[in-house]
């Protein structure tokens, strides 16, 4: 009997990348979407797997149609990455960013609970939660201190997988996933818009790129590498959290250079703060300008995770280096703008 596992927000860049993972694994894999999230399946297309997937309808935020495909599948394992998981969005849309993304973990959970209390929860817990910290490396024990409603709806998702596994022996987990990043990353995140934005100035489809605040520091990996983890996590015998990170930090500004090398472009910096641009060494025209319409009303500047729990305990480690990944970006973003997709 094959494994059923169901992915929420299997769309996304993290439910794309784990779906083809489950499907080498022998799993059958349903995808529980908002219908509108897999119009033109992008995604699944690129990692060849849109005939494989079993697709269901559902909104996160609605009770109703977890229900309904819980009915449907009796489910080995369930991963809840769907969520509103853009930062600067959540302090445009608090309510509904709290209702999908701290609510709709405690929707599925409250359905295991009723209906399938054997099944695995993996939870998409995110180093946002820990937020503006002294300590210049996290890890599971990390005081969390939340800078966005996004961060804060991750802290009450996080605390009631704690919760349904303490009160009622759920096997419920939770991965703390530092920023990780793919070619299928969403244009609104830093990386691609930097990989996108930079490629169009390449091949002349735009003279300049506007970025916010270029001084925060994050913990890039790859993905690919992370739904590895997220996996292991729920083949433990005992139901635990863990950090999956790279335990390296980098700048936005030192992201962009990696991006010029990788295109062959000699960027230089003048400026500070709003006043500061980003000049292409060979023509003198600025390609990156600050825009204050991209800062945050409050930010987090600085993470880096350690991973060493998920090491010892899972055998995971990152195994993509920041510049393959750029270069990856890069690749894929070229050849992307090249043919006009
Ligand atoms: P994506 O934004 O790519 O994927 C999230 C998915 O959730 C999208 O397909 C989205 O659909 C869907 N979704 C949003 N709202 C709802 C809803 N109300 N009902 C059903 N589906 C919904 O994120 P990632 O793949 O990058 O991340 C996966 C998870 O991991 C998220 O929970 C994220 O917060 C978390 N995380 C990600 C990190 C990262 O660096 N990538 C770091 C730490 C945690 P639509 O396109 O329609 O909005
Ligand atoms: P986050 O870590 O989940 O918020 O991922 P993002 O990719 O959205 O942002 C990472 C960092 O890049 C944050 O500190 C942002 O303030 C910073 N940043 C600077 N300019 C931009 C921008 O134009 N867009 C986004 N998304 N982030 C920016």
């Amino acid at each position: 009997m094959k494994k059923i596992a169901l992915i929420t927000g299997g769309s996304g860049q993290d439910g794309s990348y784990l779906a083809s993972f489950l499907l080498k694994k022998n799993y059958k894999v349903v995808v529980a979407d908002r219908r509108n999230s897999r119009s033109d399946n992008w995604r699944h297309k690129y990692l060849d797997i849109d005939n494989m997937l079993i697709y269901e309808d559902f909104d996160l935020s609605d009770f109703d149609s977890i229900f309904r495909i819980f009915k449907k599948y009796k489910f080995s394992e369930v991963y809840n990455l769907a969520a509103q998981s853009f930062v600067k969005s959540s302090f445009e849309t608090p309510i509904s960013t709290a209702n999908v993304t701290a609510l709709g973990a405690l929707r599925i959970l409250e359905v295991i609970r009723i209906t399938q209390k054997k099944t695995k929860f993996y939870q998409a817990s995110s180093s946002e939660m820990i937020g503006n910290t002294n300590s210049k490396i996290q890890n599971e024990n990390s005081f969390l201190n939340p800078r966005s409603p996004y961060a804060i709806s991750k802290v009450f998702a996080h605390h009631i997988t704690k919760n349904y596994r303490e009160s009622y022996g759920i096997f419920a987990c939770s991965g703390i996933l530092f920023n990780h990043e793919s070619p299928l990353r969403g244009e609104e995140f830093v990386t691609r818009k930097i990989t996108k934005g930079l490629c169009e100035i390449k091949l002349k489809k735009r003279s300049a790129l506007e970025l916010g605040n270029l001084d925060s520091k994050r913990d890039w990996g790859f993905a690919g590498d992370y739904v590895e983890g997220m996996w292991k996590i729920l083949q433990q015998s005992k139901p635990d959290d863990f950090v999956l990170a790279t335990n390296k930090s980098c700048s936005i500004r030192e992201f962009i250079n990696h991006a010029c090398k990788s295109l062959n472009i000699k960027i230089a910096w003048k400026g500070k703060g709003l006043k500061e641009k980003g000049i292409d060494l060979s023509n003198n025209k600025t390609i990156i300008k600050i825009n204050s319409k991209f800062y945050r009303p409050s930010e987090v500047h600085s993470l880096k995770g350690n991973y060493q729990k998920a090491k010892k305990i899972l055998k995971w480690r990152p195994k993509t280096l920041l510049k393959d990944l750029v270069n990856l970006m890069i690749r894929e973003d070229l050849k992307r703008l090249q043919k006009n997709l």
